[in-house]
C-alpha cells in the first residue's frame, strides 16, 4: 500500500498507533488562549494512551508536568519533533509561544478549532481592548474601579521593581495568522479517534501533504442519518426549546439551524446523536470555504429566496429571526471568517 493510500485510508479514524518509529518522537503540547478543554482531550484517548507513551516522550507540556517557557527556550531548534499548539492568540505571550514552538518543532500542528480558526475566543473580534477592559475592570456588577484601573504592559514599584505583563491585543488571530501551521486537527476539542488519527499519521510518518485539515473532506450531513426532505422549506426559524424535538428528521427541516451542510465530517455527530444541531466546531470544509457566509446562503433558499439575488432586507429578514446571528454561524471560525472582525461603530 502506498504512503498516500494509506492516509487516505487512516482518515477513516484509526484506532491503534502505528509501527515503532526507529527511535522514540519527542512530542510538545503547548497552550495559547485556550480554556485547556484540549489538554483533557489529549488525555481522553485513555488507555490509548499508553501505547502512544511507548512510541513518543512528551518532552513539553505545561498543563500536565512541571515545566517553564525557560526549558522549552533551552531546547536546540527543530529538537522536537511534534508541536500541539492548542487555543488562539489573544495575548502578546500567546505569540512568542507560537514563534517558539514554530523555531524548536519540526511539524507543528493547529490543535482545536481555537488554533486552526481563533475558536470560540474570536467571537470577541467583535469588541476591541478598550471595550473589554472597559467591561471586565469596570461594569461588571462585582467590580468596584472608581480610576478604571487597568492591567498595564510594565509597572514599577516604588523600589523600582519592574513587572512586565502580556499585551492584550485587539484582536483574536488563529494559530496560523502569526506562524507557519503544517497541519490542523479541529473540533472543540479534538475528539480521540481524530487525535489518534493525527498520531497515527505522526508516527508512521504516512503523513498528508502539508497544510492538511486532518477531518474527513465532507460535510457532516453527508454522514447524517436524520431523514431530509427533498425540498426544504420553513418560514419560521426556532430555538432548541421552544419546539418539541424529533430525534430522526433534520433539524434544519424542523426549522432549527443545523450548521451540517456547511462543516466537515469526522466528530461522530455526537451533537446530533444528543440531539442538539452542530454548532459548526470542526470547521468548513474546503467548498464551503466561509462557514457563516456559506449556511446563510443555504438559510436564504430555505426560505425561498434566491440566493443571487440575496439583497441586504433579505439578510435582515433572516437575521432578526435569529437571536445571535453571528454567534450561530460563525461560533468558530470568526476570525478565519471572510468578515474576520466586527468594525467599531458596526451595528451589533
Ligand atoms: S478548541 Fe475548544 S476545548 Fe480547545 S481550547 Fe478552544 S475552546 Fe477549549
Ligand atoms: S442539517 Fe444537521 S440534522 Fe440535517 S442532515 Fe445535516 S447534519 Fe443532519
Ligand atoms: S456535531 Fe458539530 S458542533 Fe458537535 S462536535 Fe460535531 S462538528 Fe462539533
Amino acid at each position: 500500500m502506498s504512503q498516500r493510500s494509506s492516509w487516505k485510508s487512516s482518515t477513516g479514524l484509526t484506532e491503534e498507533v502505528g509501527e515503532m518509529p526507529e527511535k522514540k518522537l519527542r512530542l510538545a503540547i503547548c497552550r495559547g488562549a485556550t480554556c485547556s478543554g484540549c489538554d483533557i482531550a489529549v488525555l481522553d484517548i485513555h488507555e490509548r494512551l499508553l501505547s502512544v507513551l511507548e512510541k513518543a516522550d512528551i518532552v513539553f507540556a505545561p498543563t500536565i508536568m512541571d515545566a517553564k517557557y525557560e526549558d522549552l527556550e533551552a531546547m536546540e531548534d527543530n529538537s522536537i519533533d511534534v508541536g500541539l499548539y492548542h487555543g488562539s492568540v489573544r495575548l502578546s505571550e500567546n505569540e512568542h509561544m507560537a514563534e517558539l514552538m514554530r523555531k524548536k518543532c519540526r511539524l507543528l500542528i493547529a490543535f482545536g478549532a481555537c488554533a486552526c480558526f481563533g475558536g470560540i475566543f474570536g467571537l470577541a473580534n467583535v469588541s476591541d481592548r478598550e471595550e473589554i477592559f472597559r467591561e471586565v475592570y469596570k461594569k461588571t456588577a462585582s467590580t468596584e474601579n472608581p480610576d478604571f484601573v487597568t492591567p498595564e504592559e510594565v509597572y514599577r514599584d516604588k523600589k523600582g521593581h519592574e513587572l512586565t505583563l502580556p499585551r492584550f491585543y485587539d484582536d483574536v488571530y488563529a494559530l496560523d495568522d502569526k506562524v507557519d501551521v503544517d497541519y490542523y486537527v479541529p473540533l472543540c476539542p479534538p475528539v480521540a479517534d481524530q487525535i489518534m488519527t493525527a498520531l497515527n499519521a505522526i508516527i508512521s510518518g504516512d503523513l498528508p501533504p502539508k497544510g492538511a485539515v486532518i477531518a474527513l473532506e465532507k460535510t457532516l450531513c453527508s454522514e447524517c442519518p436524520r431523514k431530509k426532505s427533498e425540498r426544504r422549506k420553513i418560514d419560521k426559524i426556532h430555538r432548541p426549546h421552544e419546539v418539541e424535538l424529533d430525534p430522526d428528521t433534520c433539524f434544519l427541516d424542523q426549522g432549527l439551524i443545523c450548521m451540517g451542510p456547511a462543516t466537515r465530517a469526522g466528530c461522530g455527530g455526537i451533537c446530533l446523536t444528543a440531539n442538539v444541531p452542530c454548532r459548526g466546531c470542526n470547521g468548513p470544509t474546503k467548498e464551503a470555504f466561509d462557514q457563516g457566509g456559506n449556511m446563510l446562503g443555504l438559510i436564504s433558499t430555505i426560505f425561498g429566496i434566491c440566493e443571487e439575488d440575496l439583497t441586504e432586507a433579505d439578510v435582515e429578514k433572516i437575521f432578526k429571526q435569529i437571536k445571535d446571528p453571528l454567534g450561530t454561524f460563525y461560533r468558530f471560525t470568526l476570525p478565519k471568517s471572510m468578515l474576520r472582525r466586527v468594525r467599531k461603530g458596526d451595528s451589533r
